[in-house]
């Protein structure tokens, strides 16, 4: 077997060959390569043309209108600029905030800043199986809360939200509702006739595409004008500038359509894979399942190994490409905050790592992962 074995699809994916062959074929001369704002010649026009099938195609999949797509370079940015966005232009109407303690730093970051310009925030733990809870949203609820943001699937634990119970709250409040859909887009549906988002954050990465880009999906509504973040030339409806990149375009509307079109047999086929994994390492005493298996994504599986050190773990395991379930920074290694927020202790933490299963990832690799773990698991334990 080619050693490692990537089992990271949670923190990128490769790009499937559809979606790098249509990347490759927009960059040089004899390819797409021009400024789709370029309005004078069929170079540009052509451009144009591919983004604009392009944001088709990542509507296609949220159910949504195509000027309803903003594209910008990832889903950090995304996240930046709803949140900050939202936050700017109902400022006068309150400064409440509601954000979920388990979403990722892109989104806990933005809210934090906002806190420090004199936002309040209401941080809201999610429920131990690491599904943000609605109850809890509902409580927090003030007559001043002008935005709720949650995600979707959870990148550590691969716990699925109900967005929609959410979203109807939201609504029902006339409060914004942004939602990170980073990890969900292309893995299980997103309908945006069904979750009444104001915004939501899309990236390519993760879905087989390229890093460094991603889209916003902005609801169209009378009320409601996101300012940009990126001043320039006015690009994306003034939503946020900057030249288009045709071939990342080109490419994260290949691979969004390719998600939709695979999407259920990709589901069934990851969640045998993950059932398989955690049949084999579930036996290990030691080990303990982050999350639930019901409300989860089955590409990602999310384990405690008790009274092991993840790092330990990590480090005599160099076949394996995976997670640890921490963040680690040069000096220390802390323990994750979204497995904190499900009441996973620290220790617990610390012994935690994420498996990512994805597209190219196949049976006999996930048997020789879990038995190599096992193996390790038994080792450290004599
Ligand atoms: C990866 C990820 C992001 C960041 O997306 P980038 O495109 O890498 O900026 C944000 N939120 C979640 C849930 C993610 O998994």
């Amino acid at each position: 077997m080619k050693t490692p074995i990537y089992l990271d699809y949670a923190a990128t994916t490769p790009c499937d060959p559809i979606v790098a062959d249509a990347l490759s074929k927009c960059l040089m001369l004899d390819g797409n390569f021009a400024n789709p704002a370029s309005r004078s010649h069929f170079f540009g026009w052509q451009a144009e043309a591919a983004v604009e099938k392009a944001r088709k195609q990542v509507a296609t999949l949220l159910n949504a209108d195509t000027r309803e797509i903003v594209w910008t370079s990832g889903a950090t940015e995304a996240n930046n600029l709803a949140i900050k966005g939202a936050a700017l232009v109902r400022s006068e109407k309150g400064k409440h905030i509601i954000c979920s303690l388990a979403e990722h730093k892109a989104v806990i970051d933005s809210v934090s800043f906002l806190e420090n310009q004199g936002f309040e925030v209401s941080w809201v733990k999610p429920e131990k199986t690491g599904e943000v809870s609605v109850s809890a949203i509902e409580k927090a609820i003030r007559p001043d809360t002008i935005l709720i943001t949650t995600m979707h699937v959870n990148n550590e634990t691969g716990a699925i939200s109900n967005i929609e119970e959410i979203s109807k709250l939201a609504r029902s409040k006339n409060i914004l509702f942004h939602v990170d859909a980073a990890q969900s887009a292309g893995k299980i549906t997103i309908d945006t006739s069904k979750i009444f988002a104001d915004m939501i954050s899309v990236c390519a990465h993760k879905v087989y595409g390229p890093k460094g880009i991603g889209a916003l999906y902005v609801r169209k509504q009378s009320d409601f004008n996101l300012p940009a973040q990126i001043h320039g030339g006015g690009h994306e409806q003034g939503m946020r500038s900057g030249t288009l990149p045709t071939h990342q375009i080109v490419a994260m509307g290949a691979a969004f359509e390719l998600a939709g079109s695979l999407m259920d047999k990709e589901f069934n086929k990851l969640q045998a894979l993950k059932s398989m994994f955690l049949e084999k390492v579930l036996t290990h005493k030691s080990a303990i399942l982050n999350g639930s298996i019901d409300k989860s994504v089955p590409g990602i599986a999310n384990l405690t190994f008790k009274g092991v050190d993840g790092q330990v773990l990590l480090s005599a395991l160099p076949m394996l490409a995976i997670s640890s379930g921490s963040a680690c920074n040069s000096a220390t290694v802390a323990p994750s905050h979204v497995l904190r927020s499900m009441g996973v202790s620290e220790q617990e933490a610390l012994s935690a790592l994420r498996f990512s299963f994805g597209r190219f990832t196949n049976q006999e690799e996930v048997i020789f992962a879990a038995d190599s773990l096992v193996d390790v698991l038994n080792k450290l334990a004599s």
